[in-house]
């Protein structure tokens, strides 16, 4: 069986080389030794100033919402994964939608300024696939409408933008380490700011608002993670370049056996170094990618429909203005089979299979 992806797995004996060490402290959870090491690993390894490890990465949009006090209604993207939406409307915000970019599958920078209104709060945008939203212009819309950004970069580990990580940018960029995503830590997430105010009330957030012992200085949540998944966030750390160049390396070579197949991809921003996170291919037409689906499927191959569908469509947001391109990019995208793991010669099969199906 070939699934979408495959979570990286460490040495077994690596693992449990830095779990022994919970056994002899007996410290688990709440801001343990091995959660502040990730921390501190992640600051580093992404140049960052301001992060705060968290239980996934839907809490961490949650808390960003929160932490910035975000009311009324939040211009968002049709064409990401569901928690993007339900944050908002959990926050009792409303998701205000803005068609994406038919090249980058990005929210449509030129769109927004038409959606703004005067209970506007924020934008969140979602950085596609880890390729990077249109920054400066959404940057330069916000501070004239004064409204705040948030970024879901829940797939942007890895990516840097302008040589920078991108999760450098926006007021706040959340992300995921869930086990489906390219850098994990089993379940857990991150918020990242280059405001160290911020960074401060999230740290009561994540931690039931707590203020010492006996002081609740906001409503809180629980959004702390573990040692056992601080761990596992260390060791991969130390592999996270050997997956990188192992995906870059299997997407070059679906590039080059998909040649004759008739599918179009995603536009990657030129002012990126990219993390390659998914493989996606846009066919002609949903019947051709349901055609493809069961062929792959037929052979045990499980690719993802990644975003299907699309967000203004689901039931707690109809209603709302049609998104046309999301909905058209929605109905034909698949996203291929990649991992740490995968073979040249499943890469092969897959390709194989996909030509096969168009050519009968
Ligand atoms: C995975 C994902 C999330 C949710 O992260 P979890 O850690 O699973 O809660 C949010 N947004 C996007 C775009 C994602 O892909």
């Amino acid at each position: 069986m070939i699934n979408v992806t495959q979570p990286f797995l460490p040495d077994f004996n690596e693992y449990t080389s830095l779990i022994q060490g919970i056994w002899e402290r007996k410290w688990l959870t709440n801001n343990g030794p091995l959660v502040n090491e990730l921390e501190l690993k992640l600051k580093e390894h992404l140049s960052v100033n301001h992060l705060l490890y968290l239980s996934n990465g839907t809490v961490a949009l949650q808390i960003a919402i929160k932490a910035l006090d975000l009311k009324g209604e939040i211009i968002t993207t049709p064409f990401s994964y569901v928690a993007t939406t339900s944050s908002i409307v959990w926050e009792g915000c409303k998701p205000v939608f803005v068609d994406i970019h038919p090249a980058t599958f990005n929210i449509d920078p030129d769109k927004i300024e038409q959606a703004i209104s005067s209970n506007t709060s924020a934008i969140l945008a979602t950085h596609v696939f880890g390729n990077p939203c249109e920054i400066e212009k959404i940057q330069a819309i916000a501070d004239r409408h004064k409204i705040k950004v948030i970024y879901d970069a829940a797939h942007a580990f890895g990516t840097k933008y302008h040589n920078r990580s991108l999760f450098d940018y926006g007021d706040i960029s959340t992300t995921s380490f869930h086990a489906t995503k390219l850098f994990h830590t089993i379940e857990g997430g991150a918020v990242i700011t280059p405001q160290k105010h911020l960074l401060e009330i999230m740290a009561w957030l994540r931690n039931f608002g707590h203020h010492g012992p006996e002081e609740f200085r906001a409503v809180g949540i629980n959004g702390k993670n573990s040692e056992f998944h601080a761990a596992m966030g260390i060791i991969n750390l130390r592999h996270i370049s050997e997956i990188l160049s192992k995906r870059k390396e299997l997407s070059l070579i679906y590039d080059q056996r998909l040649e004759g197949l008739n599918v179009s991809r995603q536009r990657i921003s030129p002012n990126c170094t990219y993390n390659y996170s998914y493989y996606p291919i846009v066919f002609e037409s949903e019947a051709h990618l349901l055609k493809s689906l069961a062929e792959l499927n037929s052979n045990r191959i499980f690719p993802r429909r990644y975003f299907w569908p699309s967000l203004n469509t689901i039931s707690y947001t109809r209603g709302q203005q049609q998104m046309p391109i999301s909905e058209d990019i929605s109905s034909r995208i698949l996203c291929l089979p990649l991992y740490h793991t995968m073979t040249e010669a499943e890469v092969h099969l897959v390709a194989r299979l996909l030509l096969r199906a168009q050519n009968n």
